[in-house]
């Protein structure tokens, strides 16, 4: 259907097969819904809900109590972010996260602030990382919440939480991580450890889209948030609406599946992501934005300087499925933020490309890929008037 190579598995993935059939049954024949307790129907639902949420709490090495399903990540931010602030406002009303966080986050928090509350969008270093003597110079008796995000979307930077999680706690604080993009491409075990709020999104992990997680550390012990959305009382009132049954059953198939082939997989998209790095970047001028070892297995950030970022997407498109940044940020010509809060310059922020690996990507994709972008840069440079005076 399609004739482009798709290098944007972070913007989404397809829903995987064996997800799919572990749902199909549950959209026709096991229809009941899951809060139906006077009949078998239900009755079935309800056990499916509950076993594929136990799996996720085994694999995510959490409490089945501490999750809440959701309709994905963005949605659990908001439960997240908006509920600390209605619960613990009368404690403080600052937040802290940074500049490189998903717009999720971002919006969420000017939200926060036209309610009054106080939002430091922290700087980061070259690197990407948290600047971690501007963050212990933000942490003050009223933050009640840091926001920091565990792997950046764009580009794939893994920022370590157990400094940040030391301070924030020792501060009295709560600490949540964006770990959407971490799941099913490296462990995040070791983080839910760290972290009181996390979330989760089915559609990065060949799961469905519209299903996602918000992992709430102890939320049957007071630490639970109030509801984003109210009616019905399901999931124990933290979600009003319909159990999703089949889109509950993918997604614990797509994180089972994520999880068994974990590190095989990261092994093979990292191969795959050197092989392309090593080709892009034997384009004149051509740079990473990945200056941290600590990243994803399947990221890259590339700019490619003396070409026009959209110019060059629209030519690729006929062959290429990448992006420039955010898939959700993607109706705008803007240059990526996270690249400029990096001290990225302008003119190469605009200039990037992010391609991100997946599950059904070859080698020989990533050959022709490296020889498309080389000719579309090269074609885009020629028509380009600073590019002749650069070469003189
Ligand atoms: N957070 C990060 C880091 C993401 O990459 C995304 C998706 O692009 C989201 C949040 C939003 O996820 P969802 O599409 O499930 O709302």
């Amino acid at each position: 259907m399609y004739s482009q190579i798709y290098l944007d598995y972070n913007a989404t993935t397809p829903c995987a097969r064996e997800v799919m059939e572990a749902m199909n049954p549950y959209f026709r024949e096991h229809f009941g819904n899951p809060s139906s307790s006077h009949h078998p129907y239900g009755w079935l639902a309800k056990s499916a809900v509950e076993d594929a949420k136990n799996q996720i709490a085994t694999y995510l090495g959490t409490e089945a109590e501490d999750m809440v399903f959701t309709s994905g990540s963005t949605e659990s931010i908001n439960m997240i972010i908006k509920g600390v602030g209605q619960k613990y406002g009368d404690r403080g009303r600052h937040i802290i996260t940074s500049k490189t966080e998903h717009k999720a986050v971002l919006d969420t928090c000017a939200y926060m602030e036209s309610l009054g509350f106080e939002v430091t969008y922290l700087d980061v270093e070259e690197t990407g990382l948290v600047d971690m003597e501007k963050f212990r110079a933000a942490l003050r008796p009223d933050t009640i919440l840091v926001s920091i995000m565990y792997a950046n979307n764009e580009t794939g930077l893994i920022q370590p939480l157990e400094e940040i999680a030391a301070l924030t706690h020792a501060n009295g604080s709560l600490l949540f991580s964006d770990a959407t993009q971490a799941l099913g491409k490296v462990p995040v075990i070791e983080v839910l450890k760290l972290v009181d709020f996390a979330c989760f999104s089915g559609h990065k992990v060949y799961g469905p889209k519209g299903i996602g997680l918000a992992y709430i550390r102890n939320s049957q012990d007071g630490m639970g948030l109030p509801s984003l959305i109210h009616g019905g009382g399901q999931q124990k009132g933290q979600r009003g609406g319909t159990i999703n049954t089949p889109l509950i059953i993918g997604l614990a198939r797509a994180i089972e599946y994520s999880m068994q082939n974990l590190e095989k997989e990261a092994d093979r998209q990292q191969q795959l992501r050197d092989q392309l790095e090593k080709g892009l970047l034997e384009i004149e001028l051509a740079a990473s934005n990945n200056k941290s070892e600590l990243r994803l297995p399947n990221t890259s950030n590339i700019s490619f300087p003396y070409v026009d970022g959209e110019k060059l997407l629209t030519a690729l498109s006929s062959k290429l499925a990448v992006s420039n940044g955010s898939a959700c940020n993607s109706a705008s010509v803007e240059p990526s933020h996270v690249l400029l809060a990096m001290g990225v310059e302008r003119s190469m922020a605009y200039a990037s490309l992010r391609l991100s690996i997946g599950r059904y990507t070859t080698a020989e994709e990533i050959e022709r890929t490296i020889q498309i972008i080389k000719e579309a840069v090269e074609i885009e440079r020629e028509n380009n008037i600073l590019w002749e005076r650069h070469r003189g």
